[in-house]
C-alpha cells in the first residue's frame, strides 16, 4: 500500500522541552518577520509530557528568554528552591557538607522544583495556541531521505502489524511528514538521532558516550516531614567509594517528594544491582 505524504516548513521530531521550545521560537521568529511557517511536532507518547519522566530541580534561565511573561501563562513552575542539602551518606549516618564547599551545579539558588511532564505539557499549550500543529501519538520510525542524501523529513510506523510482522486486518501504513528542515529532538540516544549518527559519521572525534542507570519515583509523604523547595543530595551509601552515582529528593508542592537514584554504568562489581 502507497504512504500518503504531507508537506511542511518544518517538522520537529520530538515533543520534550527542546523540540517544543524549538517550535514556539520558530513561531516567533515567523510572526516577527511577518512570515508564514508551517511547523509540525509529531510525538511518540500518547500526549505531550506522557514520556517526560525527569523530577526536575530546573533553571528558568532559557524559559526567561523564551517567555518572559511564563508566570503570568500559568506555567506549572511555582515552587522555587528554598534550601539545598548536600548529603554524606554513610552506613550508619549522615554528614552535611558545607554549601561554601559545594561546586555550583548543586547551589540551586533562583532555580525551581518542576515536575517536567507538566512542564512540557503546558509548553506544548503554548506552541499550539501558536499554530503549531502538534500530533501525539506519533513516533517517528524512518528517516527519509532525498535523491543528493539529504534528510527530507520522516515516516511514521505502519500500524495494524501483526506478531509475525505481517499486516493484519486494520493495517494502515505510515504516513511520510515531508519537510525543509527537520529538527530531531528525540531526547538522548534517539532512535533515529543513532541511526543519522551511523549514517553521517557525526560521533567521529566525539568523547566516547557515558552511561547512567536512573531510578525516579513520585512519592507523597507525611506533610510533617515535607518542605517545598528543599533539594537534597546524596552521595556515598549504599555505593561505594569507587563507584559514581548518588540520590536525589526533590520537595515539590502537595506533599510530593521526587525521589531518585543515579549509578554510573561504568561500576566494577557485577553483582551491585542499583534497583
Ligand atoms: C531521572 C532524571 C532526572 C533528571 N533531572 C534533571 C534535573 O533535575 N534538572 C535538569 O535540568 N535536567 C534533569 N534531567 C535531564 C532532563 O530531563 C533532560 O535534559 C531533558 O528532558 C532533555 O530534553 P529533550 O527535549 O532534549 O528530550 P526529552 O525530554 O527526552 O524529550 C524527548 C521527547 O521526544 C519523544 N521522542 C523520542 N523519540 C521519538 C521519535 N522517534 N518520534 C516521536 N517522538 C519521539 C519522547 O517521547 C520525548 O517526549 C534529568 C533526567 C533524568 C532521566
Amino acid at each position: 500500500m502507497q504512504r500518503e505524504s504531507m508537506e511542511f516548513d518544518v517538522l520537529i521530531v520530538g515533543g520534550g522541552p527542546a523540540g517544543l521550545s524549538a517550535a514556539i521560537r520558530l513561531k516567533q521568529m515567523a510572526a516577527a518577520a511577518q512570515r508564514e511557517v508551517d511547523v509540525c511536532l509529531i510525538e511518540k507518547g500518547a500526549e505531550i509530557g506522557a514520556h517526560i519522566l525527569s523530577g526536575a530541580v530546573m533553571d528558568p534561565r532559557a524559559l526567561n528568554e523564551l517567555l518572559p511573561d511564563w508566570k503570568d501563562l500559568g506555567a506549572p513552575i511555582t515552587t522555587e528552591v528554598s534550601e539545598d542539602r548536600f548529603l554524606m551518606l554513610s552506613e550508619t549516618g549522615a554528614r552535611q557538607i558545607p554549601n561554601s564547599l559545594l561546586p555550583d551545579c548543586f547551589l540551586n539558588h533562583g532555580n525551581y522544583v518542576v515536575r517536567l511532564g507538566n512542564v512540557a505539557k503546558w509548553l506544548g499549550e503554548q506552541a499550539e495556541a501558536m499554530g503549531v500543529e502538534i500530533y501525539p501519538g506519533f513516533a517517528g520510525a524512518e528517516v527519509l531521505y532525498d535523491e543528493a542524501g539529504a534528510v527530507m523529513g520522516v515516516a511514521t510506523g505502519d500500524m495494524g502489524v501483526g506478531r509475525d510482522g505481517e499486516p493484519g486486518p486494520n493495517y494502515q501504513p505510515g504516513m511520510e511528514l515531508h519537510a525543509k528542515y527537520t529538527l530531531f529532538a528525540e531526547g538522548c540516544r534517539g532512535h533515529l538521532g543513532k541511526s543519522l549518527e551511523a549514517k553521517f559519521n557525526l560521533r567521529a572525534n566525539a568523547d566516547p558516550q557515558t552511561y547512567g542507570l536512573g531510578i525516579k519515583e513520585l512519592w507523597e509523604i507525611d506533610p510533617a516531614k515535607h518542605q517545598a523547595g528543599l533539594v537534597v543530595h546524596s552521595a556515598g551509601w549504599p555505593l561505594g567509594s569507587d563507584t559514581y552515582g548518588g540520590s536525589f529528593l526533590y520537595h515539590l508542592e502537595e506533599n510530593l517528594v521526587s525521589v531518585g537514584f543515579v549509578v554510573g554504568l561504568n561500576y566494577s562489581n557485577p553483582h551491585l544491582s542499583p534497583y
